[in-house]
């Protein structure tokens, strides 16, 4: 049985496809699940998402965030507090029976945290010497009923990772939003290589219920927005909603200053998958691949004693290589050594160290890095000193070409026809001027959707927002601009 392997299409050619194609092909997830919207994470794919949760963990950690873990159930009524928040209802999977007996109360799956985990906290604290308190939840999932799902990009059931956190003023909610941008530098910037900016969004595309919404937004390849987290003030809306009070200083009750945070587990690994693969598959950054190192051996059968020399060194190196640390796999299967290059090349895997009787005979590896295209020949007892230096050579290439095209996909326009120009060209981020970033602006911003097929204002640059020219006007309504925003098409 021939086994298909291989990307068929280029990426820059068919960006849909070619996503498509190496979600399934390297094995990421599967969408044969059988109901839809419901995906399973398979092996290679969830050791990688498992390493962007260890990520979070260990950066809100620092902040002393601690963890908790709430049922995957909320209570209608809790739902519904929150005047703005209870616009997630449409959306929301309700549980109505259990068995053939309907329940005399219904509840829903979470579609997001708050209305579950703020009830409880009007219960846990009395006193404003019980904040600052800062809680997480980390590896759980969320649902809400998606009509058209794509694997990490929208699903009716998707991962979840979220704080919540209480304050008694709200300089020190503010405060937390700049920590959680912070987390976002060093987790999806520093540590997974991903390019992106800060938005503060506009008044009218705010989270359900907050005073203000920060995004640090990607692009993908295709030149669409891809919003990899968001970090919320709540002010005082949900506290208000959900009695959340502490007694102050002055013996006074006060209702608390809220923040929430999420960053989007799917989205960080969709862009990792579209931003850093290439048209023959995965690039994963070398701290985050399951394999860093494989071991292909290159043998002849009709050479038996020289063949079984390299196998001798490939276990050998295999076995060194693991003992100081670095995920490595001897591929000693009966496929061909071009199948086995082919296929870790699919799958991402940083290092391919290759060992035929010229390599044996002269004590070498031949060794290539997934983003380059050449091979190098290495002295077998350099190996192990040079792994890190090459492995941290192809963390640099990863993100410098990351930034470029990043980078090179941020352009201007001052008029609305070039504008629809631009966004068919080339998608990408364009930075226009714009009269109102208010709930006034919102008119402006819908007919700039209609007329440019979708195109959706991302909101300002934060913290520093950009200076506009005193005199521009804004691109639709011609009124005097009071701000730069960003525009893009949008997953
Ligand atoms: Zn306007």
């Amino acid at each position: 049985m021939k086994r298909e392997l291989g990307i068929t299409v280029k990426k820059d050619e068919n960006f849909s496809e070619w996503y498509s194609q190496v979600v399934q092909k390297a094995e990421l997830a599967d969408i044969r699940f059988g109901i839809q919207g419901f995906i399973v994470h398979r092996p290679w794919g969830f050791f990688i998402i498992r390493k962007i949760y260890e990520y979070l963990e260990e950066e809100v950690e620092k902040q002393c965030h601690l963890p908790y873990l709430f049922p995957v159930a909320v209570k209608e009524d809790d739902l519904k507090r929150e005047k703005d928040h209870a616009g997630f209802t449409p959306n929301v999977f309700w549980i109505s029976e259990a068995g053939e007996k309907k329940l005399e109360e219904r509840f829903a799956l979470r579609p997001t945290g708050e209305a579950q985990i703020y009830p409880l906290y009007s219960l846990w604290f009395r006193s404003y010497k019980d904040l600052p308190f800062k809680g997480y939840q980390s590896r759980i999932s969320a649902f809400r009923n998606e009509m058209t799902t794509r694997p990490f990009l929208r699903g009716r059931e998707f991962l979840f990772f979220e704080t919540h956190n209480v304050f008694n003023r709200h300089e020190e909610a503010l405060e937390q939003i700049k920590e959680d941008l912070d987390t976002c530098k060093k987790v999806i910037g520093e540590k997974i290589k991903l390019p992106f900016l800060y938005f503060k969004r506009p008044e009218w595309d705010k989270f359900s219920g907050a005073d203000d919404t920060y995004t640090p937004d990607t692009l993908m390849p295709d030149g669409k927005r891809n919003q990899l987290a968001s970090t919320h003030d709540l002010g005082q809306n949900f506290s208000k909603a959900f009695n959340i009070k502490v007694k102050g200083k002055d013996e006074k009750e006060q209702f608390v200053w809220q923040t929430c945070f999420g960053p989007g587990i799917w989205r960080i690994m969709a862009a990792l998958i579209g931003i850093h693969g290439d048209n023959n598959g995965l690039v994963i950054p070398s701290d985050m691949s399951p394999l860093q190192i494989i071991i292909i051996p290159i043998t002849f059968s009709n050479k038996e004693a020289e063949s079984k020399k390299v196998i001798e060194l490939c276990r050998k190196i295999e076995s060194s290589l693991k003992k100081i640390g670095y995920r490595t796999k001897f591929d000693d299967s009966e496929d061909t050594p071009g199948f086995k290059h082919n296929k870790w090349e699919l799958f991402g895997v940083p290092i391919r160290v290759e060992i035929g009787p010229k390599e044996a005979k002269n004590k070498t590896v031949s060794l290539a890095l997934r983003t380059e295209n050449k091979k190098r020949q290495l002295k077998l007892s350099n190996l192990e000193k040079e792994i890190k230096k090459l492995l941290s050579k192809l963390d640099k290439d990863i993100e410098s070409k990351a930034n470029e095209y990043f980078k090179n996909n941020t352009r201007n326009s001052n008029s609305l026809k070039d504008l629809k120009e631009l966004i068919k060209k080339y998608k990408g981020f364009i930075k226009v001027p714009f009269c109102s970033v208010k709930n006034d602006g919102e008119k402006c911003a819908d007919i700039l959707k209609a007329e440019t097929d979708g195109a959706y204002v991302c909101g300002t640059l934060y913290p520093k927002e950009e200076k506009v020219s005193p005199n521009s006007k804004c691109i639709i309504c011609n009124k005097k601009a009071e701000h730069t925003v960003y525009v893009a098409k949008s997953y």
